[in-house]
């Protein structure tokens, strides 16, 4: 009874309480995410190495589990951003609320937004693509003989490459963000400018139709490990490229 009188203010302090609570909980999930994420690496760098050694049956037995493990990651993705919705969307009543069924109710239409496709599972595909090239470097994978699809192959899971804001490579961003919406990344700084300065803040990226908004331009704990993924690929690449540099010097003095 005496919570239907209860002042404005206790209630719009709960109200924050729980904002806080759900976005703590939601940062757990993205812990969760990133560990996720780290394993997938491991897997997939035992499974070539399996896949070298001709063991295809192991390999087969690691790419279900990679299937699992990524279907859990996209559930934990849905929860986490489920937690944060409901909290940050909860306005306090007389009336008890029903948490859990709002919290099924957001999941359920994320799920319907983006339904798990393993197939178009940028992870997946990067998995399989480690796989075929054990054996098959330079060939396109079976069915996808077509230039554009292999265009949209995913040794790169970064949208774009540079911070469409200051034109630096995002592997050398200081403090990389990402959209939630459109995922394009940018540097911190410039682009907290860009979205106070303008009234509607369209994605500085050409052609890309999103409005960022500050709450939802975030760095997510899977961006550093994916920068530190590119990272680490282009070092080697920069390796290979030297190698070539250094033996077109030696054709010159020949
Ligand atoms: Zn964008």
């Amino acid at each position: 009874m005496a919570s239907t009188s209860a002042p404005r203010s206790s209630l719009s302090s709960a109200a924050s309480r729980i904002a806080t609570a759900a976005s703590n909980l939601s940062s757990d999930s993205q812990t969760l995410i990133a560990e996720i994420r780290k394993s997938f690496g491991i897997i997939k760098g035992i499974a070539v190495d399996l896949e070298k050694a001709q063991r295809s049956d192991k390999v087969k037995e690691l790419e279900n589990t990679v299937l699992e493990l990524l279907e859990s990651c996209d559930d934990c993705t849905n929860l986490s951003e489920a937690t944060k919705n409901v909290g940050n969307n909860y306005q306090p009543s007389g009336q008890p609320t029903d948490f859990v069924k709002l919290l099924e109710d957001k999941i359920a239409t994320l799920k319907e937004e983006s339904p798990f496709v393993p197939h178009n599972n940028p992870l997946y595909r990067q998995f399989k693509e480690a796989i075929w090239n054990v054996h098959h470097e330079g060939q396109p994978m079976p069915g996808e003989e077509q230039e554009d699809i292999v265009m949209t192959s995913t040794q790169n899971i970064l949208l774009n490459m540079t911070c469409p804001l200051t034109g630096k490579p995002v592997i050398e961003l200081e403090n990389p963000i990402r959209c939630m919406d459109c995922k394009h990344i940018y540097e911190k700084d410039p682009v907290m400018h860009y979205i106070r300065t303008k009234g509607q803040a369209l994605c500085p990226v050409a052609g890309c139709p999103k409005f960022l908004q500050e709450g939802r331009v975030i760095c997510d704990p899977l961006l550093r490990i994916e920068i530190e993924e590119i990272r680490a690929a282009s070092t080697s690449n920069k390796a290979v490229t030297n190698v070539e540099d250094y033996t077109e010097i030696n054709d010159d003095i020949d």
